[in-house]
């Protein structure tokens, strides 16, 4: 059953202070910003929280800036700005290729980058783009700042190293990695606007054949989003052969632990994390 509008209380600080010194009341208040995972589940009638604090007029967090050592993405950064930024095109294209890849238009015009991983979905498209970077992430309260690396943040299904009284107030992404080969691609139903059903992205330094580093990481094949180190491990100062290629297939169908549901079942994405792995790896020779 859908929800009454009415049923719901809708504030917009002015402030950063003074939106954070309202999540830390306990009055209730849960943080909204593009609205995109929030409003459907309104619409649904599923919305347990009826007190919501728009992000809009902190401009702070929709800012993207650029140091010499990071870039810093505001936690309220739609994709659209994300993937018109030209140093985040140029450096960290499997992020803005995931936010060109979400949803449709619409979508990437209110869907923000700190939206979609507070949703804690393991599906979700920016997560493996952000494993792969070593994104940190800032967290500010009423009670001061702190930074969680990304590899840290998902604890479990749907659960994040975040506590209610926190807003996501930037993603730091330390630079540069040009010098990486780096391959993303997201499998759904369709080839746009659909959830995946198992997403991938990697980078990799190779020289004479022999894989240097490599970062690996998916989506939609574990409780989390997973970054793959038993196979980068195995892979690491390896001369990718297809004996090789073979052997991590085997480690990462080993370490990924996909679920049947709506959108799939576990032996497709198995099938197909393996056969991107091979793609992505029968690049680098
Ligand atoms: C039609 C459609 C298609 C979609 N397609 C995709 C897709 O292809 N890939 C994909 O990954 N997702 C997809 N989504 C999901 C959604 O668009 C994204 O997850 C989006 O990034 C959510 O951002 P938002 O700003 O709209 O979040 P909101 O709906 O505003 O909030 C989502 C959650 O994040 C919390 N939150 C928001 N901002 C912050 C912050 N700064 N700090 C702390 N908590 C915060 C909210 O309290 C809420 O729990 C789709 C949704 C729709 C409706």
């Amino acid at each position: 059953m859908r929800s009454r509008i009415s049923e719901f209380d809708l504030v917009m600080p002015e402030s950063l202070d003074s939106a954070v010194a309202m999540l830390a009341s306990g009055e209730g208040w849960r943080p909204i910003a593009g609205g995109t995972d929030l409003m459907v589940l309104l619409n649904a009638g599923k919305l347990p929280y009826k007190k919501l604090l728009t992000l809009r007029k902190l401009d702070e967090l929709r800012q993207i800036s650029v140091t010499n050592n990071a870039v810093h993405i505001g936690g309220a950064a739609t994709y659209s700005h994300i993937q018109r930024h030209p140093v985040l095109e140029a450096e960290f294209p499997l992020l803005c290729q995931a936010a060109r890849s979400t949803g449709g238009i619409a979508n990437q015009n209110q869907g923000t980058l700190g939206g979609n991983i507070a949703n804690a979905s393991p599906a979700a498209d920016s997560a493996p783009p952000l494993l792969v970077y070593h994104a940190q992430i800032h967290l500010v309260s009423n009670s001061g700042t702190r930074k969680v690396p990304y590899t840290e943040f998902h604890l479990g299904y749907k659960q994040l190293a975040m506590r209610a009284d926190e807003l996501i107030q930037e993603i730091e992404l330390p630079r540069p990695v040009t010098t990486w080969r780096s391959y993303g691609r997201k499998v759904g139903t369709r080839r746009a606007q659909a959830i995946s059903k198992v997403s991938f992205a990697a980078a990799a330094r190779v020289e004479g054949g022999n894989v240097l580093d490599i970062r690996l990481a998916l989506g939609s094949v574990a409780p989390v989003p997973l970054r793959c180190t038993a196979t980068e491990r195995f892979l690491l100062q390896t001369p990718v052969t297809q004996a090789a290629i073979a052997h991590a297939c085997q480690t990462l169908e080993s370490e990924i632990r996909p679920i049947d549901d709506i959108r799939s079942t576990a032996v497709y994405r198995s099938a197909v994390a393996k056969n991107i792995l091979a793609e992505f790896l029968g690049t680098l020779g």
